[in-house]
């Protein structure tokens, strides 16, 4: 059975990734995506094994120790990691692994994996972006800076990413992610 590609998505806070991923996944039925842990407390409605794995600082400090991430990084305070044992075991078993990440673990990814497809999603303009975090009311004056600020540093790193996707309208996004995904069958000479 050959192995499943993985495909890696970054963007700011508010670009819409999550709700791309879960469009992805509603047409791409051999995508797993996978479910980080975090540090980051439970926002309301997110769900503990679905969302994310809610771990406290002590128990990702444990899992770090014991090598069980694939890889992880610090944003905006808090810990992220991506679990190494789910991630191989779906790539082994033939299916495309969807990570959504930010770039510092898109980097430390690329350079285990240099096959993985890293993909970029971008908001419209910085104002788009804003009035969307705004909008999740997730987050207070001081979060939402940060976010903002997060976004502007890594807007820079967009040209390290192999494709970048403007989140302009989710369906024609959808689509491109579709076809991207697609493609990278085409490529290996299956469908
Ligand atoms: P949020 O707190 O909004 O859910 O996520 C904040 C940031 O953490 C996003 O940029 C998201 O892509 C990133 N993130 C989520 N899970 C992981 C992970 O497992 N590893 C890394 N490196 N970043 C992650």
């Amino acid at each position: 059975m050959p192995r499943g590609s993985l495909i890696i998505i970054s963007g700011p806070s508010g670009a819409g990734k999550g709700t791309l991923v879960d469009r992805l996944v509603a047409r791409v039925p051999r995508l797993w995506v996978s479910v980080s842990a975090t540090t980051r407390a439970p926002r309301p409605g997110e769900v503990d094994g679905e969302d994310y794995v809610f771990l406290s600082s002590e128990e990702f400090a444990r899992r770090i120790d014991e090598d069980d991430f694939l890889e992880w990084a610090e944003v905006h305070g808090n810990r992220y990691g991506t679990l190494r044992s789910e991630v191989e075991r779906r790539l082994a078993e033939g299916r495309d692994v969807v990570l959504e990440i930010d770039p510092q673990g898109a980097f430390q990814v690329k350079e285990l994996m240099p096959e993985a497809v890293l993909v970029f999603i971008i908001a419209p303009s910085l104002d788009e972006l804003e009035r969307r975090i705004r909008g999740r009311g997730a987050e207070t004056d001081e979060q939402v800076r940060t976010r903002l600020a997060t976004a502007v540093r890594e807007l820079e790193l967009v040209e390290c990413y192999d494709h970048v996707v403007e989140n302009d309208d989710v369906a024609r996004a959808t689509d491109e992610l579709v076809a991207l995904i697609g493609s990278l069958h085409n490529d290996e000479g299956r469908s």
